[in-house]
């Protein structure tokens, strides 16, 4: 079931009198769009952000550009980017060649990492000045603190953390569309009176775009600010690993019920260890504390496209089914013949999780460590 909301009302605020003992000193107010949907002078065109770090580009930047080129064709509208970031060329010339026919590039010493307040100014002045008519950005943790801050910043609204994106025949307005009430309805959301419609979109849901030849422009944006006037020092910098990012792990291995209990849930992580990969988890397995909830798989969960998914003593359920049938290739195994996960694989072998696990981890690890001569 889907029902449709609109964002439109949601900067409404409280603004409080300056007598402080009177409680009807409080009055609601509307905070006016910076830029109206109908203003003359909008400018247009749906923008995607590329997120960055150290100049490794989270996926899901590219799987929007796949999905804003939908977006743009529906509302006869042009694709452009927004790189942030220092000494990031190759990035906008990366995006470019994945669809953008122009890129916004903000190049500075500054932005050598992600802070909230200078990427968000800077982000924000160029939407002010530029007015897109869309602006999607991914849903990993820096790109929704930059999305609700940059959302603030231009007075509009803003559809966190979607699974689909469509536009509404005859209005043109974008639908935001994501789970609701623990995943039992989808919410179909616009924003019909403020620019620009912004989403911020799951890593996973979209496929990544094929890479074509690069054409378009690469325009520079000067920034002012200073350091002195951001809040916010970097004293020390570690990079996460890759693998261990499940949105982003070419190899997950997932644990549900099966494994019975957090001990045996070890297996899981022994396992994704020994093949380099990621943790996952059905929600039942997050529930019973066997995982931390930001392992989850699924429709209330994370969604992936690995290469390879290891489901180990899940069942299948549909819920989870939707998290990762993207993936390429999915291995699953339970003692259960029956078990409708076995619908969904590409490889199903019917055993004990609890027997099988050690037996693999072990041949898999003999085998790297032949190969690698020790
Ligand atoms: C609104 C809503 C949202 C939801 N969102 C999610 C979601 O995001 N992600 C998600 O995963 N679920 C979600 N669920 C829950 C979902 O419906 C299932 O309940 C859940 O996925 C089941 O988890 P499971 O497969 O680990 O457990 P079970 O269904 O209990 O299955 C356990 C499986 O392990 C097998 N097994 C038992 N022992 C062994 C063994 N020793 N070796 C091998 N196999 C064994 C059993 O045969 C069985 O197939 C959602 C449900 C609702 C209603």
């Amino acid at each position: 079931m889907a029902a449709r909301w609109m964002v439109e009302k949601i900067f409404s605020t409280k603004v409080f009198g300056g007598n402080a003992s009177s409680a009807s000193g409080t009055a609601e107010t509307e905070v006016q769009p910076l830029v109206k949907r109908d203003s003359p002078q909008v400018d247009g065109g749906v923008w995607v952000y590329i997120e960055q770090n150290e100049g490794r580009v989270a996926e899901v930047s590219w799987e929007l550009l796949g999905e804003g080129a939908k977006i743009a064709k529906k509302l006869d509208s042009r694709l452009e980017a927004v790189v942030i970031g220092y000494d990031a060329e190759r990035i906008a010339y990366d995006a470019l060649s994945y669809g953008a026919s122009k890129v916004y590039l903000i190049d500075d010493p500054l932005m050598k990492h992600y802070r909230t307040w200078p990427y968000a100014k800077a982000f924000s002045d160029l939407v002010v000045s530029k007015r897109p008519d869309v602006l999607l950005i991914g849903a990993t943790r820096n790109g929704r603190d930059l999305a609700g801050n940059v959302a603030t910043n231009t007075h509009t609204g803003l559809t966190a953390d979607c699974t689909s994106l469509d536009v509404e025949p005859g209005t043109g307005l974008m639908l935001q569309i994501r789970p609701t009430f623990g995943g039992s309805q989808l919410a179909v959301i616009m924003t019909p009176r403020h620019k620009p419609q912004m989403s911020s979109v799951r890593p996973g849901v979209f496929p990544r775009p094929p890479r074509r030849e690069g054409k378009g422009e690469i325009v520079r944006v000067q920034v002012s600010i200073r350091e002195e006037d951001i809040p916010t020092k970097i004293l020390d910098y570690e990079l996460v690993e890759r693998s261990s990012i499940i949105e982003e792990s070419d190899v997950v291995v997932s644990g549900g019920m099966g494994m019975s209990s957090v001990k045996n849930f070890q297996l899981i992580k022994d396992l994704a260890t020994s093949l380099g990969g990621a943790v996952g988890a059905s929600r039942k397995a997050v529930e019973s504390g066997y995982a931390d909830k930001e392992n989850q798989v699924g429709q209330t969960g994370k969604t992936v496209r690995p290469k390879v998914y290891i489901a180990m003593g899940i069942s299948g359920a549909i819920q989870h089914l939707v998290g990762m049938q993207g993936s390429e290739t999915v291995f699953a195994l339970n003692i259960d013949p029956d078990a409708p996960i076995f619908n969904s694989c590409n490889y199903g072998v019917i055993g004990d999780a609890l027997k099988v696990m050690p037996i693999m981890i072990d041949e898999i690890d003999k085998r790297r460590s032949k190969k690698e001569g020790n």
